[in-house]
């Protein structure tokens, strides 16, 4: 074993310590939530440092998102130091972009390529798709996203797709040339999609042995946490990364120790994973490569860890109930010696908006009580379920905010500020051309677009290149002017980019096309918020540059272009974070709401239909349960609203599998089923006691009533009854109608005066002023409301 500092060793367990200790070709731990996978492997690299065994450059280490990677950095930045500082510790996308930008040329791209995010690719697709007009063939422009992105995951291209093309197939044929098309459209455009920068690398590796090992000499130990959602392509990479080198591709100055033969061995290599935390089959994450590990690196060791060391008790056994209904999984036993702890908390809303105002309550509550904002986080299984949360969130003054939802970057006037950049980094770059032609307006028109767009495809050109030929195309005089002048700011601008760093581009862009002025001009207060928006990218620059005094403009977007949703997370701003369960991977907090445990939701409807599905959103719900530290809160709503449409909602059959006396209802989908029934009924008033404060969760009155439902043997089973469960539940008060003005009394907040009714019945929503409750807002349909 090597020398290793005591210091660094510190409190590891014994199996926690033999994996920072092992050293040989191939090291896999595997073990549940929470039992310091993460842990060890920064360990490990301090370790490997601290014993100067690897040099900071040697060492590769993969995380998931940009912001457990500064994590990593962090933390080993702690145990060794200012030595961390030449360590790659970086996703997998952007390990890939610092090498494809550095070998571009071999790959017959320019250094400078863009990298189109999602939006980029579909609407390049887009235009593929009307182009050809094959919609009607059944090609969306989300199918052939999808089809796209996955056919990439397995490295696959245009030319292995139309080797097995079904050619009676008219919509496969048809798909073949969106392919092609869409391939076509990225090179020229000098850009890469998302899928792109993982696979190209592993091309570029395969196509040129001598530039693999550039790498595979350079990187010695290669660490990859989460390895239970990588997809073939990240596997690919990683199998390249740690090939053995040949003699003939060692250089004869190499300081690199050679064997027998005179090549050098490959990388060493450690994974960490858990395959109970796969949740990216959809991305083409594929388990196999966590389970077939063993086999396909030979003298492999494998260390279980057992211990958790992040959650009580209860909250342990809640999540290991719930796993061990998936079937075809290893069995794990995981311990705590924290002690039991709180129990779960669970709440059953009304509506949406009711469930969002528990939580709000429960957040301010334990706010007053002591728990800082960033210590809690709620969770949604989709976006959408945010919009409920924030509006509540706001009225309460709860300062918050969303991890990956509409991110800032995703603005439209980010956007085009962004697309004026990506122009002058990448004049190839016809779509971020196309976004910013008339923009702001110019007078330049579709029919200009397409004119130039035909000059364009003549004479082989990107679209830049044709603004310069204006003149010859007949076009209107001030047209014609118009984008002579843009070609000549783009032009100029282009210039500075070598020299200037990314703000004073970016202003001079922005000054001189006219874009803020255009913005500060009109009398849309939208527009006065865009202005700021655009403000605040230019602050973002001048921060960039501050962090990296040489980084120049593509740097800048490379950083922007690859900010994942879980970036936007700052721990120590002092807010709630709100973030989807996808996003919660990997990260702790001592206080987690799991929002909308539905039917529907979670499990989502679109796992129904797919192998496996199921067990996919058990293993999300797993993830999501695992984060809490302290306290855990379940809560559903009995309807719920989307895409415009209020639905009756049903608890999640997940919710059975939590054994029951872990959880304590604050209302529980039963409660529900008894005050509906006794509406008339007298209920003891939120201020009879005498105190005041909705805000004390405690005070919500509780029924004795068991939630554990027999455990059905079918899923259509345990469907039904709850399905029955729930709906008896469902109060309508047909076609009760409310105004402004009306007083009523609601089983759970006592009377008030409805302030303002806003949509159609059956959707028709009150907003309702009680007298001691506060504000909400009620569906009139099915809230338990009498008008008085
Ligand atoms: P996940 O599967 O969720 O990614 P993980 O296995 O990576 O979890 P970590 O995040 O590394 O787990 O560790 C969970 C928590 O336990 C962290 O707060 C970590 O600091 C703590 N921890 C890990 N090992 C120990 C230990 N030996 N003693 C005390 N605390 C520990
Ligand atoms: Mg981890």
């Amino acid at each position: 074993t090597p020398a290793v500092d005591e210091a660094l060793l510190a409190g590891l367990n014994p199996q926690q310590r033999e994996a920072v200790l092992h050293r040989g070709p191939a090291l896999l731990i595997v073990a549940g939530a929470g039992s310091g996978k993460t842990s060890v492997l920064t360990r490990r690299i301090a370790s490997l440092i601290q014993t100067r065994e690897a040099w900071p450059s040697q060492i590769l280490a993969i995380t998931f998102t940009n912001k457990a990677a500064a994590e990593m950095r962090e933390r080993v930045q702690q145990l060794v130091g200012g030595a961390a500082d030449g360590m790659w510790i970086s996703t997998f996308h952007s390990a890939c972009v610092r090498i494809l930008r550095r070998q571009a040329e071999a790959m017959g791209l320019k250094t400078a390529f863009t990298i189109y995010d999602a939006a980029d690719s579909r609407a390049l697709l887009k235009r593929i798709i009307k182009e050809l007009e094959v919609d009607t063939l059944g090609l969306t422009v989300p199918s052939v996203a999808g089809k796209i992105s996955k056919l990439k995951n397995e490295l696959g291209d245009v030319d292995s797709y139309a080797r097995g093309v079904n050619a009676d197939d008219p919509a496969d044929v048809a798909f073949l040339e969106v392919f092609r098309r869409y391939t076509d459209g990225l090179r020229r455009a000098n850009a890469l999609d998302f899928d792109d920068l993982i696979a190209e690398t592993v091309h570029l590796f395969r196509a040129f042995p001598e530039v693999a090992a550039l790498y595979q000499r350079r990187f010695r130990h290669v660490l990859v946490d989460e390895y239970q959602d990588t997809n073939h392509a990240q596997y690919a990479l990683i199998r390249e990364l740690t090939r053995p080198i040949l003699p003939q591709h060692v250089p004869a100055d190499t300081r690199t120790r050679v064997d027998a033969t005179g090549g050098i061995p490959g990388a060493s290599l450690t994974v960490v994973g858990d395959s109970d935390q796969s949740i990216y089959a959809f991305r083409g994450a594929d388990i196999r490569n966590i389970v077939e590990f063993e086999r396909d690196f030979p003298e492999t060791r494998v260390i279980l860890l057992e211990q958790n060391y992040r959650s009580t008790q209860n909250i342990l056994d809640a999540a290991n109930a719930v796993i061990a209904n998936n079937f075809d999984r290893q069995e794990k036993k995981l311990f705590t010696t924290v002690g039991a702890g709180e129990k779960i908390t669970g709440f059953t809303g009304y509506t949406a908006y009711d469930e969002a105002q528990f939580v709000a309550d429960e957040i301010q509550a334990l706010h007053e009580a002591g728990a800082a904002y960033k210590d809690m986080a709620v969770f949604v299984r989709v976006n959408s379920q945010t919009r409920a949360l924030e509006d509540i969130l706001i009225r309460s003054a709860i300062p918050y905010r969303i991890a990956g939802g509409t991110k800032f970057y995703e603005r439209a006037e980010i956007k085009d500020a962004m697309a004026y950049l990506i122009q002058v980094a990448n004049p190839a770059d016809d779509l971020a051309l196309r976004r910013i032609m008339n923009t702001p307006k110019r007078g330049i028109g579709p029919a200009t677009e397409a004119a130039l767009q035909a000059h364009a495809d003549r004479i082989g050109t990107p679209l830049r290149e044709t603004l310069r030929d204006a003149g010859q195309l007949g076009l209107g005089p001030k047209v014609t002017k118009a984008i002579l002048d843009l070609g000549v700011i783009l032009d100029e601008v282009e210039a500075m980019v070598p020299t200037s760093p990314p703000a004073e581009v970016l202003t001079e862009l922005l000054v001189r096309t006219g874009y803020v002025e255009a913005l500060r001009a009109t009398r849309d207060p939208q527009d006065e918020v865009r202005a700021e928006n655009v403000e605040e990218l230019l602050s973002f620059t001048k921060e960039f540059t501050k962090r990296n005094p040489d980084g120049r403009l593509i740097d800048f977007l490379t950083e922007v272009a690859l900010v994942a949703a879980a970036d936007d997370i700052d721990d120590a701003s002092g807010t709630v974070t709100l973030m989807t369960l996808h996003t919660a991977k990997g990260l702790e907090y001592d206080t987690v709401f799991l929002t909308g445990i539905e039917e529907e939701l979670l499990p989502h409807r679109i796992s129904a239909g797919e192998v496996g599905g199921i067990a996919e959103e058990r293993r999300l719900f797993y993830v999501g349960i695992t984060r809490a530290k302290k306290r855990l809160y379940l809560s559903l709503a009995m309807t719920r609203s989307q895409f415009g449409d209020t639905a009756v909602a049903l608890p999640s059959r997940f919710l059975q599998e939590v054994p029951p006396e872990l959880i304590d209802w604050r209302q529980s989908p039963g409660a529900l089923e008894l005050r509906a029934t006794n509406l008339s009924g007298r209920r003891r008033d939120a201020s009879a006691d005498g105190r005041p404060g909705r805000r004390d969760g405690a005070r919500r009155p509780t029924f004795s009533y068991s939630t554990s439902l027999p455990p059905g043997p079918s899923a259509a089973r345990e469907k039904r009854e709850w399905t029955s469960a729930v709906t008896n539940t469902v109060r309508d008060n047909g076609d009760l109608t409310l105004a402004s003005g009306d007083r009523i009394r609601h089983a759970d907040f006592g009377e008030g005066r409805v302030v303002a009714v806003t949509g159609q019945a059956p959707k028709a929503v009150a907003e309702v002023q009680f007298d001691t409750a506060g504000r909400k807002r009620l569906l009139i349909k099915i809230a338990p409301i009498e008008k008085l």
